[in-house]
């Protein structure tokens, strides 16, 4: 009914806001049956080692294809899909497609890499997750050391469940990852008790480097995860001297523009042959 009248209520908007009223509304509206409508779509960013160029793992990223709209970043619509709760069945599209996905490329005969996959807090704390993630890996028959999920601080809202789901994702051999690290400087204290595998810096730091207080953060981020024996990875990397910068403090993996951009399979496949190792 409010989205009814909102619609009716047409003239006591300014044209401005009217356009951005009618873009939320449909988007909110329309979102319920975007899987359906097969308008769902991973695009994927390699994650490279930073000596060498060579992809070392992947990064799923979605995108609706809307057919008016054309392709809406997931900023505009997971917050709306946590919201209502539609995360779960979207996040379990996400997870078989890139499951599914990440075989196909073992199976046409590419070296084998690791698959990381967002996962909303919300549908990390929904019930069936862990049956979920080992239905997924089975119906592909993906190994499971090929997964990881990333998933943002914001799981220290409900630290003892996160720490569950967490060791049992472990148990099954999954990966798991800390995304955005450091975004909400509130993990330092639980990160000693998190079961985790690999930290992601999250790329402000990275953005920052150039300025000699925000390198120092940078550095002690890094070595953070490194005396904690975790994998660091960092994201957000557009340019060279990011990755000297990089490199000088120890942290041997990224991703970002200055690699790839996003891209869809077909294009990532290409990236596949021509940046691996061949053994
Ligand atoms: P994220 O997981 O931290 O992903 C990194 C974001 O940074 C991506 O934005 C990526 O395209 C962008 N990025 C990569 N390299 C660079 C760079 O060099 N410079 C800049 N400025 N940006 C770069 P994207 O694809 O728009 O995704 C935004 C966020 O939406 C993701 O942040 C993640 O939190 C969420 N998201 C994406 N896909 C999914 C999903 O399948 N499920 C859930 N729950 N969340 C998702
Ligand atoms: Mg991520
Ligand atoms: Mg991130
Ligand atoms: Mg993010």
């Amino acid at each position: 009914l409010a989205k009814k009248s909102g619609k009716n209520n047409y003239e006591f908007y300014t044209p401005e806001l009217n356009k951005t009223m009618t873009r939320k509304t449909k988007i909110e509206r329309e979102l319920r049956s975007a899987i359906d409508k097969n308008q769902m779509e991973l695009f994927y960013q390699p994650q490279v080692d930073l000596n060498t160029g060579e992809i070392v793992s992947v990064e799923a990223l979605l995108r609706w294809k809307h057919p008016e709209l054309g392709y809406i970043p997931p900023d505009e619509f997971i917050p709306m899909a946590e919201e209502s709760g539609q995360i779960v069945p979207i996040g379990e599209w996400v997870l078989k497609d890139a499951c599914k996905q990440n075989k196909t490329w073992q199976e046409e005969g590419h070296p084998k890499i690791i698959i990381a996959v967002n996962v909303s807090v919300r549908q990390f704390q929904y019930g069936n997750f862990i049956q979920k993630v080992e239905e997924t890996l089975r119906e592909n028959a993906l190994d499971p050391q090929y997964l990881k999920l990333e998933i943002t601080e914001s799981i220290i809202q409900n630290i003892n469940e996160s720490i569950m789901v967490m060791e049992r994702l472990n148990e099954l051999g999954v990966k798991t990852s800390i995304d955005d690290f450091g975004k909400g400087f509130s993990s330092l204290s639980v990160l000693k008790n998190l079961p985790i595998d690999t930290i992601k810096i999250d790329k402000s730091f990275i953005n920052d480097i150039g300025d000699k207080t925000s390198e120092a953060m940078v550095k002690t981020v890094i070595d953070l995860g490194l005396n904690l024996n975790l994998n660091v990875i960092a994201e957000g990397i557009e340019e060279e001297h990011q990755v000297n910068k990089l490199l000088e403090n120890k942290c041997f993996v990224g991703q970002g523009y200055y690699y790839s951009r996003p891209v869809p399979a077909e294009e990532f496949v290409k990236l596949l042959m021509e940046r691996t190792l061949i053994y």
